[in-house]
């Protein structure tokens, strides 16, 4: 079954808008994952999907029907919550057997085998004769994913958080096997989570939502490697992002400088977002900086590479985590407003004259428009005694080879790879998907 969500909007009484304007399309046996924190309208866009919470405006298409006022019965959709309820007093074998008795359609014999070979699926067949308080945590959500599943018509599967209350053991074991399974069975799957770990490893793609409203959608690799806001960026990632305010100083025909204030990179003229970044002279914008977007320079070349102080090292087992001072600006996301929050056109926002004064003041004080680059007359390493000092960027390392804590260092910043955003938080050189 197909699913369309066209521009679907759901307010809640005392005007809570929980969905704003959605526009979603989910192919036949395609496993899109909702993601996005606590609040964002996921559980929201599947119980309207379910059938148990009425569309406010915007159409709900099911494998091309209208299916608005369609009865949840009639549309032919399993559901998992969180924490399956199970009928306490039955056997798995009878909890996994409700939905086909209910339906009647199969016989005793060929409703055994139906149960069986999903639990088989789901790993769970040694459990069948057991009640559901003798299973483990993770057994009891399986049996909930066999009952939703247990009548084969079942068309499409809405998971919300099915591995929110189990431990990262169990967590990463089931996921495998949902993902298996709803492949193996070619159901189209709408699968929510805050997750952003089971997002990348479970899905087609990813639908990422903040307040409602979608920021971007598309294959994991699409979505963390090519992010269309500073929120995308920032929620996906670990550790996440380095988000920094920086002006936009571009000297036509040679070079664009990105001023931190203390510290410049420089994009060369051949740069293909040269061209992008004529538009933002002397503006704001925010530049996304991965943590393994910095190495550790020898020989650092002009213009990409930032000097800070060694804050602290971490050991993380598989890496090294260098959190660095280097007396940029850091951005905080939640100053940066969710799409449905903003002015139509964002993509052009930052570009407005009109609104610079308000995108400046948003981003703290002290950013006023300027001539030219500035030059900070204190840097982080050259700070007076006692002058508070933070852990400004962090980077990551196969080994920290020769660094100590306050030690003075070079980073060389991957400049081709950083992302650059609007002072909305808006992607300005994303390549299309
Ligand atoms: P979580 O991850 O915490 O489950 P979510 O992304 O699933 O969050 P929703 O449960 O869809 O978010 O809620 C979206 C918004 O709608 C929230 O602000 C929530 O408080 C509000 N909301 C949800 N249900 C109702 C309701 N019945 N009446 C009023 N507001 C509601």
């Amino acid at each position: 079954m197909t699913v369309f969500l066209d521009h679907v909007t759901k307010v809640y009484d005392g005007d809570v808008r929980a969905v704003d304007d959605v526009q979603l399309q989910v192919a036949k046996g395609e496993v899109v994952v909702l993601l996005g924190p606590s609040g964002c309208g996921k559980t929201t866009i599947l119980r309207m999907i379910a059938g148990l919470e009425e569309v406010t405006s915007g159409k709900l298409w099911l494998n091309g029907e209208l299916a608005n006022d369609l009865s949840t019965q009639d549309r032919n959709i399993a559901m998992v919550f969180q924490h399956g309820a199970l009928y306490p007093h039955c056997t798995v074998r009878k909890n996994i057997a409700f939905p086909l008795e209910v339906a009647g359609v199969l016989d005793k014999p060929s409703m055994d085998a139906r149960v069986r070979e999903l639990a088989r699926g789901l790993g769970i067949e040694a459990t069948l004769d057991r009640r559901p308080s003798m299973l483990s945590g993770g057994e009891r959500q399986r049996v909930a994913i066999g009952r939703a599943l247990s009548k084969s018509e079942r068309a499409v599967l809405l998971m919300d958080e099915p591995l929110a209350s189990l431990d990262a053991s169990r967590r990463h074991g089931l996921r495998e096997e949902i993902g298996a399974l709803v492949r193996s069975l070619d159901l189209t799957t709408i699968y929510v989570t805050h997750d952003q770990v089971e997002a990348l490893a479970l899905a087609d793609r990813i639908a990422v939502l903040r307040d409602g409203a979608l920021e971007d959608i598309g294959s994991p690799t699409q979505v963390y490697g090519n992010p269309a806001t500073a929120f995308v960026a920032s929620f996906l990632g670990s550790p996440p992002i380095n988000l920094l305010s920086a002006t936009v100083w571009v000297e036509h025909g040679q070079r664009v400088i990105i001023d931190f204030g203390s510290q410049q990179l420089q994009l060369p003229w051949t740069d293909p977002r040269a061209e992008i970044l004529t538009q933002y002279q002397s503006l704001t914008v925010l530049v996304g900086i991965r943590p393994d977007m910095l190495s550790q320079a020898r020989e650092p070349a002009a213009g990409s590479a930032l000097q800070g102080r060694v804050h602290a090292l971490e050991y993380h087992g598989h890496e090294w985590l260098a959190r660095l001072e280097v007396g940029v600006r850091l951005v905080d996301i939640d100053t940066v407003k969710a799409r449905s929050r903003r002015p139509a056109s964002p993509g052009r926002a930052a570009a407005s004259p009109g609104l610079v004064g308000g995108i400046l003041s948003r981003l703290g004080p002290g950013r006023t428009r300027r001539s030219g680059p500035a030059s900070d007359p204190a840097p982080a390493h050259h700070r007076q005694p006692g002058e508070h000092r933070r852990a400004d960027i962090v980077m990551r390392l196969d080994s920290p080879r020769g660094w100590d804590v306050g030690q003075v260092v070079s980073v060389t910043v991957d400049v081709a790879s950083m992302y650059l955003f609007n002072a909305d938080g808006e992607r300005i050189d994303k390549v299309p998907y």
